[in-house]
């Protein structure tokens, strides 16, 4: 990897291909607008050199009102800037106490992990959306058990995958799957020698 460049050429092509075809892409189910563009942040995020995870907020108008993407190397590191982390402290930040997510979907390109799912439940954020599930080992569908308080919180809240076209969903996994060995290689190298 040529060291100006974020990303190897490889992984840049098949970013680029699959951008393009969801630029082509004719929507036909109800989320599958939303999952466009969670998908072309993500992939944006993915060609800056971070993990290609795009999330965004929909009022309850439908109404897409903010969309971020993953920021953990990229203009710098940040160990909780998953897409999702993002996207919530933007909104937070600029809504100060008037930050109201009742009604609202946020809506992410891959199943939010441990992490984002425990702060996705402190948002109050009505609905989540995922395009693609993250193999039955993200945040909501893994084996994990929330502690009662957390279980409390989240029961009014509602968790499920995106009514997408299924090949939106394929997109969604491949433009992450694309981009995490990288990432995960700048992971370890901020570790000590095993
Ligand atoms: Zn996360």
């Amino acid at each position: 990897m040529n060291r100006a460049e974020p990303i190897a050429a490889d992984v840049r092509t098949q970013l680029m291909a699959l951008r393009a075809e969801v630029g082509g892409h004719r929507d036909r189910e109800p989320h599958d607008r939303y999952s466009r563009i969670a998908i072309g942040q993500a992939i944006e995020g993915g060609l800056e050199g971070n993990a290609a995870i795009g999330a965004l907020i929909v009022d309850p108008d439908g109404e897409v009102i903010l969309s971020e993407r993953n920021r953990m190397f990229v203009p710098r590191f940040r160990s909780d800037f998953h897409a999702e982390m993002v996207l919530l402290t933007r909104y937070e930040n600029e809504h100060g106490n008037e930050a109201d997510l009742r009604g609202h979907t946020l809506v992410s390109s891959l199943e939010p992990c441990e992490m984002c799912t425990i702060r996705i439940i402190n948002s109050g954020v009505t609905n989540t959306l995922f395009v693609a599930s993250d193999l039955g080992k993200g945040g909501m569908t893994g084996p994990n058990t929330l502690a009662a308080h957390w279980a409390r919180l989240a029961e009014p809240q509602t968790f499920a995958t995106a009514d997408c076209s299924p090949r939106l969903a394929e997109i969604a996994l491949e433009v992450f799957q694309a981009t995490i060995g990288g990432v995960v290689k700048k992971m370890m190298a901020r570790r000590l020698p095993g």
